[in-house]
């Protein structure tokens, strides 16, 4: 998410695959950190998700730092659990497999895909 090259449609819109980079909620373009962050279609996901990163330590208040959430490796977690209940990243479910979260990350293959999207 670092680069914010991952298939939302703000992605997509830039390598015109898609007519519009507005996020479905109208309030915005659809960028990672707009998903994660602000976009009211996804309020009680996220909700769940910073409820488990701010019971990581280190994150405890911080769940609104972008910066620091993304780089805490069981962060990430729960961002790839987030991300996947979304179903934003549908049409990548076949994109590679190889990844670079670190190995104290406790995700399943599909998990590690996500996570591979988001920081790649
Ligand atoms: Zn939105």
């Amino acid at each position: 998410m670092r680069t914010q090259r991952i298939g939302l449609r703000h992605f997509l819109y830039k390598i015109n695959a898609a007519e519009s980079d507005r996020c479905s909620c109208q309030e915005g373009s659809q960028t990672s950190r707009h998903v994660l962050l602000q976009c009211s279609l996804y309020t009680d996901l996220r909700g769940a998700m910073l409820d488990r990163i701010d019971r990581i330590r280190g994150l405890r208040g911080k769940t609104a730092d972008y910066d620091s959430v993304m780089s805490h490796p069981q962060a990430l977690r729960w961002v790839a659990e987030f991300v996947h209940n979304t179903g934003l990243l549908g049409q990548f479910r076949e994109a590679e497999l190889i990844t670079q979260a670190p190995e104290s990350t406790t995700i399943g293959a599909e998990g590690k895909t996500l996570v591979k999207r988001i920081l790649d």
